[in-house]
């Protein structure tokens, strides 16, 4: 159908203190596609995602205007974890995992929305299948993998909760050229095989555009390109977009 998966109508989101960190968003994702939201330091990428998946409201942020329509309907009033029950999943950073637990019971933590006990361990396998560095060290705390590891687990956490929306935040950030290569891959992958839509902020434009089929800019808490990746040139179009 013609309907986006996803659709932000003119978000306007103030955090504490007055301060306004998106002036007016509009995006529309289709349904499985892999978005790539690009934009400087402070553009306003990480705070799009915690408005599509609730979290903004435990830093304080609140939506003042516009609309957040998920599968036609809006959530805004709905908590975080309603929206995961729905299907809208976050990725924060690898670095945000649970470090004195191990790989596994990381990847469970996942699954908490969900009470198919069965199915969630064949899901467990299908993520070690996906990750498997992650299936070799499923007993090992999650604080003792690399970087690289510690980002994949993030996202196999996130897949433990069957996503239709997958949203990761900045997936590549502080890792060398090779794993961030892989961690889009995963991401790919995770696309392409479960059929998840995928929307990513990330700083690396190069990687985002080999990656992407849409790209969105985002400056100043606005949104300054918004097409699909083929035929986009870093130099031109997306330098354009990223200084105005
Ligand atoms: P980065 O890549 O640096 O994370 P970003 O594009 O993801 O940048 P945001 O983190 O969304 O940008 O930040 C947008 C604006 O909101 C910035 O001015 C930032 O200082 C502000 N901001 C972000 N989080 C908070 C918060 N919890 N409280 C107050 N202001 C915040």
């Amino acid at each position: 159908s013609g309907e986006p998966l996803l659709s932000l109508d003119r978000l306007e989101v103030v955090y504490p203190g007055d301060l306004l960190a998106l002036r007016d968003v509009s995006l529309d994702v289709a349904e499985g596609d892999v978005t790539v939201l690009l934009g400087a330091n402070g553009a306003g990428k990480s705070t799009t995602l915690k408005a599509i998946s609730g979290l903004l409201a435990a830093e304080g942020g609140a939506v003042r205007r516009g609309a957040i329509r998920f599968r036609g309907q809006d959530l805004r009033r709905l908590s975080a974890a309603e929206r995961v029950r729905r299907g809208v999943v976050h990725v924060l950073e690898g670095r945000r995992l649970f470090r004195q637990l191990t790989v596994e019971e990381n990847l469970r933590m996942g699954a908490f929305a969900r009470s198919d006990a069965r199915a969630v361990r064949d899901d467990l396998e299908t993520a070690f299948t996906l990750f498997p560095r992650l299936r070799e060290r499923r007993a090992q705390k999650a604080g003792y993998l690399s970087g690289g590891e510690q980002q994949m687990a993030a996202i196999a956490r996130g897949l433990m909760a069957r996503p239709t929306l997958m949203l990761v935040d900045e997936p590549t950030m502080g890792l060398a050229p090779g794993v961030a290569r892989e961690v889009f891959a995963a991401l790919r992958e995770i696309n392409a095989a479960r059929g998840v839509t995928v929307l990513i902020c990330e700083q690396n434009a190069a990687l985002a555009l080999s990656a992407a089929r849409t790209v969105a800019v985002l400056e100043t808490g606005a949104v300054t390109l918004f097409r699909p990746a083929a035929g986009l040139s870093l130099e031109g179009d997306v330098q354009r977009a990223y200084f105005g």
